[in-house]
């Protein structure tokens, strides 16, 4: 333990971490023996369970056959069925699969291929236009287009250039949200003409990091059609989003747009292993296909398209494809809990998309002290971990009736916590804590 630099962490001053020795469905089993229910899909990965047998199974195959390979002038089975079966859940404008290995690379691979896009046309755009809040990854392009945060201050010389538009975050019972939308689109129109920027880069339907923050498919549906209008690259973040969680395969489907690039990467194994893809049109790929090197995409990762993470991706798909309820009934399981939580007098702007239930904990904003939450729902065997003042639900697709009551459970009895007053307030920023 001594020897490892953790993520997101203060090495100085964080706890210990809790050492999880299996994990089964969705419950995990920590070191000294307690089970935990993990309401949040590990870090938004975990699909179906852990140690789901096909998944492992499939993994196993094809390590037998062939673990890895290199991917420039060679292929092989599992990228080619792998990229077919995205195919088949993706709008038909998207077709040309490119592989790379975590979710902030599938975004620099789609920031780049853009920027490259316009290079090769002979036409020179350098500025993009993103959404305040956004979270994207962590290398630097991605960083770029993310909000600006204790973290990206530090490299805030390195970044890309680019213009942010705030997000037209509702939830239910929102009265104001059409105004807000419009107020954006105007903006967003304005912007378009004033830079000509390269791409717009957005979370679609769900904005992750910055609290589950929700808009709506009509929305997206008003940005794409200015977005289109403006000869602009449209680029859909759905690194969380994608398989299932919006309650469809897609947001892209689910709001009834196509973007020109989309970045997938974390529920894609199932959460067994580390596998992103981005996926761009016809007419992007053409502005490659050339006789002139130049210009040639390059770009690549000696993990590319890794066989066993594609088995792991095949594996995962079938299971979707086979039992889709799993995913799409979801909501509706979700939705008796949800009409309580919204009488619940210490939270407010509940919302719902899919899978992902969130609300935010009044009278919190921006400043939370989200640790003695997340540890008082340790105690109650359920892994929650708040981003702020905002409590999430992202459950695993094989959460049973009785671990779902279990979690909300564990959110209606904070009414006795929280009419007590006994969570401090402590200054920890907002956004410290994707952790
Ligand atoms: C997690 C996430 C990323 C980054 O993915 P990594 O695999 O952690 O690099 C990018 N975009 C969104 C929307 C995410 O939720």
């Amino acid at each position: 333990m001594n020897s490892i630099w953790y993520p997101f962490t203060q090495m100085k001053t964080a706890p210990c971490p809790q050492k999880v020795i299996s994990g089964q469905g969705a419950v995990l089993t920590l070191e000294d023996g307690r089970q935990v229910i993990d309401a949040i899909s590990s870090w938004w990965v975990n699909l179906l369970g852990h140690a789901r047998p096909e998944i492992s199974r499939a993994i196993y195959e094809q390590a037998q056959k062939l673990e890895h390979v290199i991917f420039a002038g060679f292929t092989h089975e599992p990228a080619e069925k792998l990229a077919a079966l995205l195919l088949r859940h993706l709008p038909p404008s998207l077709n040309k699969v490119f592989y790379s290995d975590n979710g902030s690379t599938a975004v620099e691979v789609a920031l780049k291929m853009a920027y490259q896009y316009f290079v090769n046309k002979g036409e020179a755009r350098d500025t993009f236009i993103c959404f305040e809040g956004a979270y994207h990854g962590d290398t630097v392009g991605a960083m770029s287009l993310g909000c600006q945060s204790v973290f990206t201050r530090i490299f805030e010389k390195l970044l890309f250039k680019k213009s942010s538009l705030p997000y037209p975050a509702t939830f239910e019972g929102d009265s104001t949200v059409q105004e807000r939308e419009q107020e954006i689109l105007s903006r967003a129109r304005a912007l378009l003409e004033q830079e000509r920027p390269i791409a717009v880069l957005i979370e679609p339907l769900v904005q992750g990091v910055s609290g589950m923050q929700m808009c709506r498919p009509i929305f997206l549906q008003k940005l794409a059609a200015l977005v289109k209008q403006s000869g602009a690259l449209l680029i859909y973040d759905e690194v969380m989003t994608g398989f299932g969680r919006t309650g469809d395969w897609f947001a892209c489907l689910k709001s009834q747009t196509e973007p020109d690039l989309i970045c997938l990467a974390k529920g894609i194994t199932g959460g067994f292993l580390p596998l992103a893809a981005t996926v761009c049109t016809d007419e992007i790929y053409d502005a490659f296909y050339s006789d002139d090197p130049v210009c040639t995409f390059f770009h690549g990762h000696s993990y590319t398209a890794n066989p066993l993470g594609c088995a792991a991706a095949i594996a995962t798909l079938e299971l979707l494809e086979k039992e889709p309820s799993c995913f799409t009934a979801m909501e509706k399981r979700h939705a008796p809990y949800v009409e309580r939580l919204k009488e619940l007098p210490f939270l407010q702007r509940v919302r719902v998309c899919g899978t992902i239930v969130a609300m935010d904990v009044k009278g919190q904003e921006g400043y939370f002290d989200h640790l003695t939450l997340r540890d008082y729902f340790l105690t109650k065997g359920v892994l929650i971990r708040p981003l702020g003042h905002v409590i999430y639900l992202m459950p695993p697709y094989c959460i049973t009736d009785a671990q779902l009551r279990g979690i909300y459970e564990s959110i209606f009895d904070l009414h006795d916590r929280f009419s007590a007053n006994a969570l401090s307030v402590v200054q920890t920023p907002f956004h410290l804590d994707r952790v």
